[in-house]
């Protein structure tokens, strides 16, 4: 038997999590109202709804060698893509990995972009005696995967650095321009033409294989969605309006937060004791980063209450981050009979030993309703921007493809599922034929090659 206590806790938790399609649907509409809110007026919203100035997404035409840069992780990437049209697509595509040295990621900022400068100096060194170029500019797509105010298709400034970065002479200042200064120095002839963020560059490669491409989701360590939105729809643009009529829209929906979502006793102490206290609320509930941080805390609420882990040393259940998506991930597709997985991950994360297949049951159970509410979340949120844009509702014939990118997306089965049969859920069998989900991986890369492709000067 399982303890009564440990029982009442997976109760609590069930029903705090609860997640049914009425509540999703309250969660689309506030999502679509702030995402007006935030079009309307700078400021107008938890979610910045940020103009990306990317108003022309890859056609599949686009022609010529282009060079990428990503930044956002503890490795940044250079990468070199030959664009060959319509019936070849990318003829070929060079990369290379950097990691960053752990000292350069609080320094400063000069000495930042003049590491990266000094990388991709090294990298187009290497383009040898191929004259790929013959006189023309190079251009560049830089994928800065952090909060930006864009203030063109290639400048924007920094907001806030977020994940392990923290170099405070660069917050304010203009990544674009620091980098284009940055290279000069160095030698690389090479013009910045577009500053993105990773959600727009898995927007614009799923564009690039799919013209029907108009949402781009992260699920990965953090969260975030764009869209392709109508110029016009968008009050607080100031300027002439883009010819193609269109602009992309990153929401920064992380930050969305509502009454409505189902927040519980957990994710109100993990946001309390986070770098972040009050910010990134749906990011906190759906991404990532969270999920495992969020069942190490139910089940240290379990360990305190009842005996079910026998008598175990409560140092490691106590140490935030220890239990990472990854292992929920492996517990929650156990399918030995006897739960073996979930038997090694508690042993060697938690140093929970001997546990019952019962006790095993009830951790994959954990698992299974953190981890449904979050897609279900992310679902809902989904469904709020379609709305927003007049797609899969009654009367809308076209197909509205989502191309997704992330390690949660992409490795967590249960969770892609989930998030798949909610949207049928949300939508009705009828308007979901006409939706598709893709996952698509080379946003962060790629895609800001296709962008600075798209905006190019030489096209
Ligand atoms: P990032 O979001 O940092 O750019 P990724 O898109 O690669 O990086 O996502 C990495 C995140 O994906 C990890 O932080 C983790 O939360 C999640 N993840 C990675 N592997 C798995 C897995 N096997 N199961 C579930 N989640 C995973
Ligand atoms: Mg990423």
């Amino acid at each position: 038997m399982v303890a009564a206590a440990a029982e009442r806790v997976v109760a609590e938790l069930r029903e705090a999590c609860a997640a049914p399609a009425a509540r999703l649907n309250e969660v689309a509409a506030a999502m679509e109202a702030e995402m007006r809110a935030g079009l309307r007026e700078e400021g107008g919203s938890k979610i910045k709804m940020i103009i990306s100035y990317v108003d022309n997404l890859p056609t599949g035409n686009e022609e010529g060698f282009f060079y990428a840069l990503d930044l956002g992780g503890t490795n940044f990437r250079v990468l070199r893509v030959q664009l060959a049209g319509k019936e070849t697509r990318v003829a070929k595509r060079e990369s290379k990995e950097v990691s960053i040295p752990p000292h350069l990621m609080s320094g400063n900022a000069s000495e930042l972009f003049g590491f990266i400068a000094s990388a991709l100096a090294a990298f187009v060194a290497d383009e040898g005696r191929n004259q790929l170029f013959q006189g023309k500019q190079r251009e560049l797509g830089f994928t800065f995967s952090f909060p930006v105010r864009q203030t063109s298709i290639a400048s924007g400034t920094l907001i806030k650095w977020t994940k392990a970065f923290s170099i405070d002479d660069a917050v304010g200042e203009d990544v674009g321009a620091e980098l284009q200064t940055a290279m000069e120095k160095h030698g690389v002839d090479m013009r910045v033409s577009a500053l993105i963020n990773d959600t727009v560059g898995t927007l614009a490669a799923g564009r690039y294989n799919d013209e029907d491409v108009v949402i781009g989701v992260i699920l990965g360590t953090g969260s975030n969605a764009a869209y392709v939105e109508e110029a016009s729809a968008i009050p607080k643009f100031e300027g002439e309006l883009p010819k193609s009529g269109n602009m992309v829209i990153n929401t920064e929906w992380g930050n969305f937060s509502s009454s409505c979502l189902p927040i519980t006793e957990y994710d109100q102490a993990l946001d309390d004791e986070s770098l972040n206290p009050g910010e990134q609320i749906f990011e906190k509930l759906i991404s990532g980063m969270y999920l495992g941080e969020i069942v190490r805390r139910v089940l240290l609420k379990i360990a305190s209450q009842s005996t079910l882990f026998g008598k175990v040393n409560h140092t490691k259940l106590k140490t935030r981050f220890i239990l990472r998506t990854p292992d929920i991930s492996a517990m929650h597709h156990d399918e030995t009979p006897d739960l073996k997985i979930v038997a090694e991950k508690l042993a060697e994360n938690l140093k929970i030993k001997d546990t019952s297949l019962e006790t095993r049951k009830m951790v994959v159970e954990i698992c299974d309703i953190v981890t449904s509410r979050s897609a279900r979340l992310a679902a809902a949120g989904i469904v709020g921007i379609l709305r927003k844009i007049g797609r899969a509702v009654p009367g809308d014939e076209r197909r509205s493809v989502i191309a997704i990118d992330g390690g949660l997306f992409e490795h967590y089965a249960e969770f892609r599922q989930c998030l798949e049969s909610t949207l049928v859920e949300l939508l009705g069998e009828e308007a979901s034929r006409s939706v598709a989900v893709k996952l698509t991986k080379d946003g962060s890369g790629l895609g800001a090659a296709l962008i600075a492709a798209a905006h190019s000067q030489c096209q």
